[in-house]
């Protein structure tokens, strides 16, 4: 329809805070989602919200952070990825705001395919995405990171890219995401994510989402994550 966006953002945001008796749920136009992201979840043959997706998503939307457990295949990739574009395109968010998400996850594999999900259900948005993993170009990476909104990247390359790349930016960073965060968290790439996290502003939303909650996942301390959200999911096979 012909609303004005300023006038679609306020109407979302009225409704972020509501008590949605997750029961009444069918499909994801029964959440306040902007109509791009609806016709993107449409386009990839997404109607009906998964578990996870469905306990998760209104307390994503309203800000908090979260701690998503959840068993492999549930859905969590759209667990954090439609906030993302929800909460950049309540802010208006343009290239000229730089780094508004981070999503890290272990491996190039995982990265790929978030990166794929986020290109199909935000084809409608105007933010640019950028995929920072290892084993390509860094030089073609470092001229396009400070035009890019989205980044789904690896944490041994981000640092990378932290370290040595004078464009990076994260001062306006929204959104921090761990996806398979008990693996991002786990010894293998302790040191990294520490350095990584002192990168970033501590003033945030901040989501973990992982297959199963492990002590270091809740080493909340690390992420200054405040008042977070236990979310839970057990499918009974
Ligand atoms: P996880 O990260 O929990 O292992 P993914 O996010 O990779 O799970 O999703 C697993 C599969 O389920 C993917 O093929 C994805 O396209 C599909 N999927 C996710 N959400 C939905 C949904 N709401 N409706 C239908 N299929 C979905
Ligand atoms: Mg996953």
């Amino acid at each position: 329809n012909g609303k004005p966006e300023t006038e679609i953002i306020k109407e979302l945001q009225a409704k972020y805070d509501d008590k949605i008796d997750l029961e009444t749920i069918k499909t994801f136009v029964d959440f306040p989602l902007s109509p791009n992201t609806i016709k993107g979840l449409k386009a990839s043959g997404y109607s009906k919200p998964t578990d996870i997706q469905k306990e998760s998503l209104m307390l994503a939307l309203a800000g908090k952070d979260i701690l998503g457990a959840a068993q492999t295949g549930s859905g969590k990739t759209l667990a954090f990825i439609i906030p993302i574009l929800e909460k950049l395109f309540c802010k208006q968010w343009t290239h000229l705001d730089g780094l508004g998400a981070l999503v890290i996850t272990p491996t190039r594999e995982l990265a790929y395919q978030i990166f794929e999900t986020l290109r199909r259900v935000g084809v409608h948005h105007n933010f640019s995405a950028g995929l920072i993993i290892g084993g390509k170009d860094l030089k073609f990476e470092r001229k396009r990171i400070d035009q890019c909104n989205i980044m789904i990247s690896t944490p041994g390359r981000l640092l990378q890219h932290m370290d040595e790349n004078p464009l990076f930016d994260a001062v306006n960073l929204q959104i921090l995401v761990l996806d398979e965060a008990d693996r991002c968290l786990d010894m293998g790439f302790q040191q990294t994510m520490n350095a990584i996290i002192a990168h970033l502003p501590v003033k945030r939303q901040t989501m973990l989402f992982s297959a199963t909650q492990t002590k270091s996942v809740k080493d909340l301390a690390r992420l200054s994550l405040k008042d977070p959200c236990y979310i839970s999911v057990h499918e009974n096979a």
